[in-house]
């Protein structure tokens, strides 16, 4: 790689780029990337099934009181909604966790691509190897290398939001309402599990749609029930994976089957199941690896080229953002 003249190195990085959104990086690149990082063995994560969510967005609001976050109105809303409904439409500095909606023509069947509705949970997905943690020039963001939680320390943040634009998945949001500003993200209720608690959105969820648990246990409750028949009835647990609550006894859709998080950007510790495809519930589509193993690999070479690192990496989280608006055609909305 050193050895590497600018003419290559342009070239390498535009087959890079160019294949971003697909999971095939043109060969030539390959001696760009680092070594991937593992996952924790003792991660913890949040299965989200799209199948089970009612859309009731109890954990909207669980997720604003437990993380002292205010109320958020959009100016759209200002006309009917006189303070009295929380109604955020997407991620913001007020807002770390929303659920969106998926429709399609006549909209008559729940977790059907056509003439269907489906919904979707969106917030941090506590990525494997973050972007976010890549990116930052004073390590304001870190992943905790036992729980895998990515975390923000504001006294540490100077500001630059470079997380914002490295982050795939378009998650860190940056609130000007304060002195000097802040940014945003879920940190999945890290001050809760201290306390022996679980995340406030998987506490409250009626359904089991959100669940806590080690990524170990999730990824193997998702294996049971893409194996159920569509229609059986399976006894979905709440609240925490191996937890005591009764467990809600509910017919198994029809799953897509895959899983969204397990190879998403080098791999994520929160997961999704769905009944239609992930692009149209506005997940991106990204590669297998991590943006941040290509940032960090190039990171030589392309300071010899007098370009930051970020600003390689945040061109490539915007080309998966872009490649996703093109994709998810049907609407999706709050
Ligand atoms: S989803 Fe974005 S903010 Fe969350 S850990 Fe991954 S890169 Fe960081
Ligand atoms: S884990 Fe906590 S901070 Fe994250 S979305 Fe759920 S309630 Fe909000
Ligand atoms: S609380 Fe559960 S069912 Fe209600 S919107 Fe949130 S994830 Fe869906």
């Amino acid at each position: 790689m050193t050895n590497l003249d600018r003419r290559q190195f342009l070239t390498r990085m535009g087959a890079v780029a160019s294949g971003a959104g697909a999971s095939v990086v043109a060969t030539d690149a390959e001696a760009l990337w680092r070594e991937p990082r593992e996952m924790p063995p003792e991660a913890v994560g949040i299965l989200y099934d799209s199948t089970l969510c009612i859309g009731c967005k109890a954990c909207v609001r669980a997720c604003k009181i437990s993380n002292g976050m205010p109320q958020e109105i959009p100016a759209e809303h200002a006309g009917w909604n006189e303070g009295t409904w929380d109604s955020a439409t997407s991620l913001s500095g007020k807002t770390l966790n929303v659920i969106m909606a998926y429709r399609n023509g006549t909209m008559e069947t729940k977790d059907r691509e056509t003439d269907g509705y489906a919904f979707v949970k969106r917030h941090c997905l506590h990525c494997v190897d973050p972007s976010c943690v890549s990116v930052c020039p004073v390590s304001a963001m870190r992943k905790d290398p036992v729980t895998g939680i990515v975390s923000y320390n504001p006294d540490a943040c100077i500001g630059c939001r470079y997380c914002v634009y490295g982050c795939p998945f378009g998650v860190p949001q940056f609130d000007i309402s304060g002195p000097f500003g802040r940014i945003n993200k879920c940190q999945m209720c890290s001050h809760l599990l201290a306390e022996g608690k679980i995340p406030a959105c998987c506490d409250v969820c009626p359904t089991g749609a959100s669940l806590f648990g080690t990524v170990a246990g999730i990824r193997e409750e998702t294996e049971r029930r893409l194996a159920a028949a569509a229609g059986s009835i399976y006894s979905f647990p709440r609240g925490e994976l191996g937890g005591d609550r009764p467990a809600n006894d509910a017919p198994v859709a029809s799953y897509i089957a895959d899983v969204y998080g397990p190879k998403a950007a080098g791999g994520t510790q929160v997961h999704y199941l769905s009944g239609v495809p992930f692009e149209k519930l506005g997940l991106p589509t990204v590669p297998d690896r991590s943006y941040a193993r290509l940032a960090e690999g190039v990171q030589h070479t392309v300071y010899k080229f007098m370009i930051a690192p970020v600003v390689a990496l945040a061109g490539l989280a915007f080309l998966a953002r872009r490649n996703t608006a093109k994709t998810h055609g049907d609407g999706i909305e709050s």
